[in-house]
């Protein structure tokens, strides 16, 4: 066996470097954790460095600014992994972010599920990992990250002992980085649909095969939020997926809940979960097109105490934000029709390309063109388990408002 130590630092090359620009180092001096492509001297040397390897990043003068990880192919090509230059993203630095992320969701998160690491505000580039108890969903979503796959994984283990650790690298943002998309069960075995417990009402979700990491995490506090209104209510929940809505208000006492989505697999799990909650037999599940439900539920004069809309990202690009902007404005005017006079309507938006201002006037325009008003109550974003960066304030992408309507 060889001395891995001596051995490392034998063989390691000298470190390359990456120059910033002359006046573009600014940002990253203030602490900002992105250089984009064209704020840096790209050199022949720089493009050939493989995808993803720890550069320390200087400025036009050769003042070091910090350590960063590069891609020479991403529009993104430095994340700063510290302010230090020499720092490696190694076992020791990913645990010690990761310890520090899990004390923090210890602190406000009640059970033992949530998202565990967001990326840049975790100090930790690329990478999201999600807690299902005791199952964790790993997912990189840059090449820096791909890299340190082994030592994220080795560190997860250390920290948390899981049962099962499952690799889910499919996110299209992966193509951004010329990766390739897949999923894999790095330790353990996924024996079907892994429990959780939300806001105290259990769920079951696919890890594997479901939406994103298999749970949406990010809107645990407006589900405890509408749950709250639709005590003895009748409610209509919209892009249901796995239920997360509809059985967190039915468990709170909702006298009848209608789940909607296309995914059959999704609504199965939801009835699992409604079954497991004993709320079954206040719960339907249709499997339909939103819109489509929308305009003929509207048309049959159907109405409710609450109305949930919790589509997927209409805005997945810049070219989408018009197309975009007008499905948030018919989708709100078409739930709006929905809500009884003094019910509740609560609306969400997932595009990080549409601003929490943009958002608001959306859902306004579709409030006005449904003739209806009233007041919000409550306009947030994802849970403090998907932490903001301060300088990536387009990070915060998801957006919810929960209102009344007269
Ligand atoms: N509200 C859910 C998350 C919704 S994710 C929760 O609290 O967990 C978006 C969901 O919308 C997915 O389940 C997807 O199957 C569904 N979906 C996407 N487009 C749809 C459409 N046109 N009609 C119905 N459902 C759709």
């Amino acid at each position: 066996m060889t001395d891995q130590t001596s051995g490392a630092s034998e063989r390691s090359p000298a470190r390359p470097t990456v120059r910033v620009l002359p006046r573009r180092h600014q940002r990253v001096k203030a602490g900002h954790p992105w250089v984009y492509s064209n704020e840096i001297e790209m050199t022949a040397a720089l493009k050939a460095l493989p995808a993803g390897c720890v550069v320390d990043v200087v400025n036009a003068g050769g003042e070091p600014l910090g350590a960063a990880m590069f891609n020479a192919r991403s529009l993104v090509a430095a994340r700063m992994i510290a302010p230090t230059a020499g720092i490696d993203l190694d076992r020791g630095l990913i645990e010690e972010r990761l310890s520090a992320a899990l004390v923090l969701r210890d602190r406000i998160v009640d059970a033992p599920s949530y998202r565990l690491v967001h990326a840049e505000a975790d100090r930790l580039p690329g990478l999201v990992v999600d807690r299902f108890e005791d199952v964790v969903v790993i997912q990189s979503n840059t090449a820096g990250m791909d890299r340190a796959e082994a030592d994220v994984v080795a560190a997860v283990d250390a920290l948390l002992s899981p049962r099962a650790i499952v690799l889910r690298n499919d996110s299209p943002v992966r193509t951004l980085e010329g990766l390739e998309l897949g999923v894999q069960v790095a330790k353990g075995e996924l024996d079907g649909p892994i429990p959780l417990v939300e806001n105290g009402v259990r769920f079951l979700a696919d890890l594997s095969g479901g939406q994103k990491t298999g749970w949406f995490f990010d809107q645990r506090d407006h589900r405890a939020a509408v749950a709250r209104v639709a005590r003895g209510g009748s409610v209509l929940d919209v892009f249901a997926y796995t239920g997360g809505f509809g059985v967190t208000a039915a468990v709170a006492g909702a006298r009848e809940v209608t789940m909607v989505d296309r995914s059959e697999a999704a609504l199965a799990l939801a009835e699992q979960a409604a079954e497991i909650n004993g709320v079954v037999e206040r719960c339907r599940f249709v499997r339909a097109a939103a819109f489509t439900e929308l305009e003929m539920l509207a048309a049959s004069g159907a109405r409710y105490d609450v109305v949930v809309i919790d589509p997927p990202a209409f805005v997945k690009s810049r070219k989408d934000l018009s197309a975009g902007s007008r499905g948030y404005v018919k989708l709100t005017r078409l739930a709006a029709k929905l809500v009884a006079p003094g019910g509740f309507l609560f609306t969400a938006s997932c595009s990080h390309n549409v601003s929490p201002e943009l958002f608001g006037e959306l859902v306004a325009k579709g409030l006005e063109t449904a003739g209806r008003s009233g007041r919000i109550l409550r306009s947030a974003g994802a849970g403090p388990d998907h932490p903001v960066h301060p300088f990536l304030p387009e990070s915060a992408y998801l957006k919810g408002q929960l209102l009344q309507l007269d």
